[in-house]
């Protein structure tokens, strides 16, 4: 069963880990190191079965290899779940047998930060193998880089749909002001565009609007309030049969993981002319602060390399027009192309 789940996604290797003396239960997916290590967090959920655990590590692998190559990265994907209830299976010395699984893998996988998993937990995984990122030494809050290249895409989207990448013209919703969230709303008030913020916690709405000149629409209502540009900011499927005819936005540019709900949304938008900019490729802005703190740089260089994910979206964007396909479509093919070019830099299986 698990050699056909991995056949076609492509797999490299799917490792299991048990430890009776500590509860751990661990599975790490290395999905493709074609241009790099594997690099991605590791979640912590009581998962329904580990059916669900594996399907979800696959998933959230494979996504990983997509978005490290569409960010330019020399990295692959990988990415672990830990199995059970966060409150019981996050002791320090279950953390401690997963640093050693971890480190068993050689350096192929290089954890992080992931759902229920922070740089506390990080510090703990770092007593055991030197292959972890996000610990409290790393570069600096990766939400403040997710947020700056969110921003850079929204004006890449603008350039294409108006002709200009200035913000100041734009009129944009921001669903939730999380960690990113109300960052991304503060970049686009200082360059003056006129914001909309939406958030089912009530505090984080009086927190914002207490200090900054914004609109504030209903989480329910979110989808219809008319703007330049939605920003998902919060939680995933937001773009699904149902939301799909409420929009009155010309572009969709956030930070969430996963917004349509489907990959044939993203036909659907295209063929109600709103221009979806691909989730993995401009909230990739956290992904290049772990990945540069792993291969060696500042955190000032991982905010400027965020700042190019607006050329790179508006690359993607120009070739979605040439070959009259999604940017979904044109996202995936430039980051395959990056793949099948590469050289295999660390080998799938030890060679002796
Ligand atoms: P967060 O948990 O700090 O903030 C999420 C916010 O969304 C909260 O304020 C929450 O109240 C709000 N929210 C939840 N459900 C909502 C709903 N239905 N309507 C409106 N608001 C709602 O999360 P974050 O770190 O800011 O991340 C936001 C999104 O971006 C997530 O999907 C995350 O996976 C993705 N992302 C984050 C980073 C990063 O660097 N933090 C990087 C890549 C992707």
């Amino acid at each position: 069963m698990v050699f056909d789940s991995i056949a076609e996604p492509g797999h490299e290797q799917v490792s299991y880990f048990s430890d009776p003396e500590t509860g751990l239960q661990a599975i790490v997916a290395i999905h493709d190191t074609s241009l790099g290590p594997s690099l991605g967090g590791t979640r912590i959920l009581d998962y329904e079965s580990e059916d669900a655990a594996l399907t979800d590590v696959l998933r959230l692998s494979e996504a990983m290899t997509y978005k490290a190559a569409a960010a330019d990265l020399a990295l692959g994907g990988g990415k672990a779940v830990i199995v059970g209830d966060p409150a019981e299976v996050k002791t320090e010395d279950a953390l401690e047998a997963y640093g050693r699984a971890v480190d068993c893998l050689g350096g192929r996988y290089i954890t992080s930060v992931d759902i229920n998993s922070g740089a506390e937990e990080m510090d703990i995984v770092a007593r055991e193998t030197d292959h972890v990122v996000g610990g409290s030494d790393g570069l600096g809050n990766p939400s403040e880089v997710t947020a700056h290249g969110v921003f850079s895409g929204i004006r890449s989207c603008a350039e294409h749909v108006y002709g200009t990448d200035s913000a100041g013209d734009l009129d944009v919703v921001v669903q939730g002001l999380g960690k990113v969230g109300h960052l991304l709303a503060e970049e686009l008030l200082e360059h003056g565009a006129s914001v909309t913020i939406s958030d089912v916690n009530r505090d984080a709405i009086d927190e914002f609007t207490a200090t900054h000149d914004v609109d504030v629409v209903a989480p329910d209502s979110v989808y219809e309030q008319p703007c330049d540009v939605f920003a998902p900011c919060a939680i995933g499927g937001v773009v699904n049969d149902e939301t799909i005819d409420q929009l009155e936005c010309d572009i969709i540019a956030g930070s969430a993981n996963n917004v349509l709900a489907e990959r044939r949304h993203a036909d659907e938008l295209a063929a109600r002319d709103i221009l979806y900019a691909p989730d993995y490729v401009i909230n990739a802005g956290g992904l290049i602060t772990v990945g540069k703190e792993h291969l060696g740089g500042t955190y000032d260089e991982a905010y400027a390399e965020a700042e190019a994910i607006g050329d790179r979206l508006g690359e993607m964007v120009d070739r979605a027009e040439t070959d009259d396909c999604t940017v979904l479509d044109a996202a995936d093919a430039y980051a395959r192309e990056r793949i099948d070019a590469s050289e295999t830099v660390t080998p799938a299986l030890p060679s002796n």
